[in-house]
């Protein structure tokens, strides 16, 4: 940030009084902006034995495929925003289940919340974002061609779960690995 979104005059970059982090302080009219991680919802929509996935029509991860999922917006909780998603991404109705996994990114800033859900009928069609969607039994899940990290774990702890018939909350922190040299 150079400018200030409040009133557009140059911020510097320093630790506030009482903070403990440099931020981002507009020396016109005394604004912090903070800068905090943003939270991702989606939803793993289940329709007899099979899921919804969605091929990515957007960059990043063009032609890859996820659950449908994106940024929360404001004014809404992650169970209508992940909600929101599968009705944009796939054009399903989606009854929300419980919460299945909270995924950490700490260093890209992002905290991932995928939800089970039912399918409330099996219509299903692309959103904008999306190349293509398919409802996907487990055999044919396109392992190889996830868009991220956090889907494929998010589709590997709810099939190890379904498969006893149990589903737990999965709350785990994932950590780039270091580069080397
Ligand atoms: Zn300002």
């Amino acid at each position: 940030m150079k400018y200030c979104s409040s009133c557009g005059a140059l911020v510097t970059h320093e630790i506030p009084d009482g903070d403990n982090r440099h931020r981002h302080i507009c020396g016109a009219c005394d604004e912090i902006h903070y800068k905090n991680p943003n939270i991702v919802v989606g939803v793993i929509a289940e329709w007899q034995e099979k899921i919804i996935l969605c091929r990515r029509a957007i960059e990043p991860r063009i032609g890859y495929w996820t659950m449908p999922s994106g940024y929360l917006e404001n004014e809404e909780s992650t169970e209508e925003g992940a909600q929101r998603e599968a009705e944009e991404e796939a054009g399903i109705d989606v009854k929300m289940g419980e919460l299945l996994t909270v995924i950490n990114i700490p260093q890209i800033g992002q905290v991932h919340m995928i939800y089970l859900g039912q399918l409330r009928s099996p219509r299903f069609q692309a959103g904008i974002e999306s190349l293509e969607v398919q409802l996907l039994a487990e055999a044919d899940i396109p392992w190889d061609q996830l868009a991220f990290p956090t889907v494929k774990l998010a589709l590997q702890h709810f099939f190890a779960d379904r498969q006893t018939g149990q589903f737990k909350l999965h709350s785990e922190v994932l950590r780039k690995p270091a580069k080397p040299g």
